[in-house]
């Protein structure tokens, strides 16, 4: 038995954006809420677990941030040592600071992502630690639970779930988390999964990996998905879609998530609202009701909001006349 208390996260309804996104009703799933601030820890809590049950000597992963953090996490807590492969000088400041304060070793590697998860495969086939990246299997069955929670908390599979796409497991999840739901009669139907990536790492969309992904949602900067076909088979089989959002349609709804519905999320969980709002743009959108994935908290990537938000500062004296005068109150 092991947790740090993920899951059971909030779903929480838009108040001001739906409209823009081409919906009835908006719900956001707030998977910042999760121990280490993103939904890597649904599917981290049971592939440690699954670890030690294995007599693993310790864990490792590839990781553009989040899945070091909570690795790095569930590892303290089990007691077990752990190794994580990142790509150099590519980690929001936030994910690294969480896999340094938990006491991970952290290799740095010249390579991006996918040359990191290459990496981890080729370690762990050969030694007796554990691979705890989303190509474990536990790790999906993990993350589906977000699913579950979903069909409970609105009493029904949504009609569309936007979710960001990266390394693709989460859309695999979820999508095996729904048919799951819709199977066991706890949902009557399934949603369409619409699926957004970056344009600069887009893969998925244009069918051919990506050498040299490139885009501020460091998250979701993956070239060579390694659950490709689970995606497409959920895109497919839920007759979804996935499509590219731009770092300046992913910015746009970052800004508004922040200033118009109070949630600061990092940048690779704005993509799913920048591909609502895309779709509403081109008179695509299905309306009903959607809920978009929230993927990672703001404070992950706190470089990537002081170098793209304008800071609302007024410089002042210290007395309440001062105060009233900048203010003009
Ligand atoms: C990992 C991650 C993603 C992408 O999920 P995949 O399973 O790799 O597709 C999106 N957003 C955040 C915040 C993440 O940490």
């Amino acid at each position: 038995m092991l947790t740090l208390g993920e899951g059971d996260t909030p779903l929480v309804q838009a108040s001001n954006i739906a409209a823009q996104c081409g919906v009835d009703e908006l719900w956001f799933k707030l998977e910042s809420c999760n121990p280490t601030g993103s939904f890597k820890d649904r599917g981290m809590v049971v592939a440690v677990a699954k670890a030690i049950e294995a007599g693993a000597t310790g864990i490792m992963c590839a990781s553009t941030g989040n899945t070091s953090a909570s690795a790095a996490a569930y590892a303290a807590k089990a007691g077990l040592q752990s190794f994580v492969i990142v790509p150099g000088g590519k980690i929001a400041g936030g994910k690294m600071a969480q896999a340094i304060a938990y006491g991970s070793t952290i290799l740095e590697i010249e390579g991006n992502f996918d040359d990191a998860l290459q990496a981890a495969r080729d370690v762990t086939a050969q030694t007796s630690i554990a691979l705890v990246n989303s190509v474990n299997p536990h790790r999906i069955e993990g993350q589906k639970t977000a699913a579950f929670e979903i069909c409970d908390q609105l009493g029904d599979a949504p009609d569309t779930l936007a979710i960001p796409v990266g390394n693709a497991g989460n859309i695999t999840a979820y999508w095996k988390g729904f048919t799951e739901c819709a199977e066991r009669g706890l949902a009557s139907r399934h949603p369409n999964m619409a699926g957004f990536q970056a344009a600069g790492a887009a893969p998925i969309v244009s069918g051919a990996p990506v050498a040299d992904p490139q885009t501020i949602a460091s998250a979701i900067r993956i070239g060579n998905p390694a659950s490709w076909k689970g995606a497409t088979a959920a895109r497919d089989e839920s007759e979804g879609l996935i499509e590219a959002v731009t770092d300046a349609e992913i910015i746009d709804a970052y800004k508004l998530l922040a200033t118009r519905e109070g949630l600061f999320v990092e940048p690779a969980s704005a993509a799913a609202v920048a591909g609502l709002m895309k779709l509403h743009r081109e008179r695509r959108s299905r309306g009903g009701r959607a809920v978009a994935i929230l993927t990672g908290h703001g404070l992950k990537d706190p470089d990537v909001a002081m170098a793209n938000l304008t800071p609302n500062v007024i410089k002042c004296g210290v007395s309440a006349r001062d105060i009233r005068a900048a203010l003009s109150l």
